[in-house]
């Protein structure tokens, strides 16, 4: 029975781990705490259960815009949803509120204050089959997105004795789970942990890139992955700005998002990108919570985060629907500095600090990332990913005794007074205002760094930074001091291991701007299926987007990616055939089919 309903509404023929058990608890109304990552399956965990059992299911929401993607989702599976909330004007409230009293809605999205306001007069009128609490981690102060109202929700509990409660998240800490358990006064909740591994994001870290390197490499990257959704984090405005520009400049589609816009210019950013009119978005953190665009193929850290949470969260942005997508973080000497300052300056200084040193720690790794990611998170692997930089490519080391004594010396030949762009300058024996009055041309280190380039220098500080042979005086114009570990290698009594820098020829060429047109030199990462054609992905995907179109709602939401690539490569040419993809139900067979097929035939022909 659970499988056939899943197979026709959703179209997909077996269940994710957990998911059959978490929905056999529902059915039995039972209480249930599920914590899996994103994109791992969370929302037929309640969508299965409200199909199966009478009345309707009220799913609480924090945000209008997931509620809208979730409702059209389940539309377009031909599920009857609604969402109330006050962006709907009263016409519309007042036709939902008699389609609920009339039972006909299965699913009912509700925001935590509407929910609220409704609780003695809606929900008392309606046949209720569960309560579904959607980023149940809102609950909690110790989190990012803490929303007041949510601690009111007890009520729920108070109020309807029998009914299921399932709240829902992709925020593992155990602080977290337990103030959902309280505050939700779960009753012995059954409690459902998935593996929060997301094995087809791969990760990749360059360190010590400047600007231009950076945006060198953003440019081949997104080249591989073109018409893919992506979106770039940076720490400040400015530089979502800055990057959206270039970005724009070589004739990519791109959104800027920050907290610094107006409201109606952060929703226009986010359509755009829902809907495929921009195909990147530039933003700070505050952008992803609202989005459930399963086709994100890409995420590009431009700058560290501040944590292995957020990073974490960040890139689980991509690749929602499963498909293989890439994450690339970049980070310099300059983040660490900016960070740290922020870091100490903050309230919980302490925490912090110790937060970023382990972000730091996972930038720094020379062993498997998704290993120390998951240990993070208080998973253990016991095997290495395949899937990581680290992995496919290990980083070599060598004994840079010479290298770091030779910048040591440099520092203490200064009294420790110089920062870090000086200090290259006195390796490199340049020639300029500051090194001329300050006569550092005539120290016994002045160009005794001439045979590395600066780039270099640049990665070698950041390693020896991060190896703790010298610190930063954020409140000392960023002066660098040497620490007793340094001491110990400046004075012969340790050696330093450093590792050997790889540059897969970033700044080659690049002379002036006649290279508007670069030629993706790789294919696109997601041809993964066998017997794909790219032509008729793109063909297919052009029907999507004009189906999309017409009923105005996102593509994603018409086809996923995957059915998409399913299609292109297994090529069904009967309905029937069609129906049986993995990710077409009944609904979309009897909707699509025949467009498709069409395609598909005269692809085939
Ligand atoms: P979450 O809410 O946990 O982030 P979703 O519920 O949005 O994740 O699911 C992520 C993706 O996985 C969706 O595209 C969904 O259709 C798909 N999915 C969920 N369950 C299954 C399943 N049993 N088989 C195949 N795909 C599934
Ligand atoms: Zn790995």
């Amino acid at each position: 029975m659970m499988l056939k309903t899943l197979k026709s509404y959703f179209g997909y023929t077996s269940f994710r781990p957990l998911q059959e058990q978490i929905i056999k608890q529902i059915l039995n109304n039972l209480d249930t705490l599920v914590l899996m990552p994103t994109g791992g399956g969370k929302s037929i965990c309640y969508q299965l259960p409200a199909l199966l059992m009478e009345g309707t299911a009220i799913v609480v929401s924090p945000l209008i815009s997931l509620m809208k993607d979730q409702v059209e989702a389940l539309q377009a599976n031909g599920i009857i949803a609604r969402a109330l909330n006050s962006t709907n004007d009263e016409t519309t409230n007042a036709n939902i509120r008699f389609e609920c009293r009339q039972g006909r809605i299965k699913l009912l999205y509700i925001s935590p204050e509407r929910l609220l306001a409704e609780i003695n007069f809606l929900l008392k009128d309606i046949q209720i089959s569960l309560f579904a609490i959607d980023e149940a981690h809102c609950i909690s102060q110790w989190g990012h997105d803490f929303r007041p109202e949510y601690t009111q929700l007890k009520v729920l509990r108070e109020q309807f004795p029998r009914i299921p409660i399932i709240a829902l998240t992709a925020t593992a800490d155990k602080i977290t789970r337990n103030d959902i358990i309280r505050q939700l006064a779960l009753r012995n909740p059954g409690i459902f942990i998935s593996s929060f591994d997301r094995p087809n994001l791969s990760l990749t870290v360059k360190r010590g890139f400047q600007q231009k390197e950076k945006m060198k490499c953003i440019f081949d990257f997104i080249y591989r992955h073109r018409n893919e959704s992506g979106i770039i984090y940076c720490m400040s405005r400015s530089k979502t700005e800055k990057v959206a520009e270039m970005l724009e400049n070589h004739g990519i589609r791109v959104a800027v998002y920050h907290a610094g816009l107006s409201s109606a210019a952060r929703e226009q950013a986010q359509d755009d990108f829902i809907n495929d009119r921009v195909q990147v978005v530039c933003a700070t953190i505050a952008f992803g919570m609202g989005i459930d665009k399963s086709n994100v193929r890409w995420v590009i850290h431009y700058n560290l985060p501040k944590s292995i949470e957020s990073y974490y969260q960040e890139i689980g942005r991509a690749g929602r629907d499963g498909l293989p997508s890439d994450t690339l973080l970049f980070y310099s000497f300059g983040d660490i500095v900016l960070l740290s300052k922020f870091a100490a300056e903050s309230k919980q200084q302490e925490i912090n600090t110790e937060k970023l040193n382990r972000m730091q720690q996972y930038a720094e790794s020379d062993i498997c990332r998704r290993r120390i990611l998951l240990n993070y998170f208080g998973e253990t692997m016991d095997h290495d990913c395949g899937n990581c930089d680290v992995c496919k490519n290990p980083p070599e080391r060598f004994d840079g005794t010479i290298i770091v004594q030779k910048a040591l010396s440099g520092i203490a030949r200064t009294d420790q007074q110089v920062s870090m762009n000086t200090l290259i300058d006195i390796l490199k024996g340049a020639v300029n205002q500051e090194i001329i009055d300050k006569g550092y041309d005539k120290l016994k280190t002045y160009g005794v760094g001439r045979d590395i380039p600066a780039r270099d220098w640049q990665d070698y500080l950041l390693q020896m930074l991060n190896l703790g042979y010298f610190e930063v005086a954020y409140n000392e114009k960023n002066h660098l001091k040497i620490t007793e570990t340094g001491r110990k290698v400046l004075f012969g009594h340790e050696r330093a291991v450093l590792v050997v820098i790889k540059r897969e020829e970033i700044l080659q060429k690049q002379s002036g701007r006649k290279k508007k047109q670069a030629v993706p030199t790789q294919i696109p990462v997601t041809m993964v299926f066998e017997n794909e054609d790219d032509r008729l992905f793109e063909e297919l995907r052009s029907l999507r987007k004009r189906l999309a179109d017409q009923q105005a709602i996102p593509a994603y939401i018409v086809l996923s990616d995957k059915v998409l690539h399913l299609l292109a490569s297994s090529r069904p040419t009967t309905i029937e055939a069609f129906g049986e993809i993995s990710g077409i139900g009944e609904y979309k067979k009897e909707r699509y089919g025949k467009d498709f097929i069409e395609v598909i035939r005269k692809f085939t022909g």
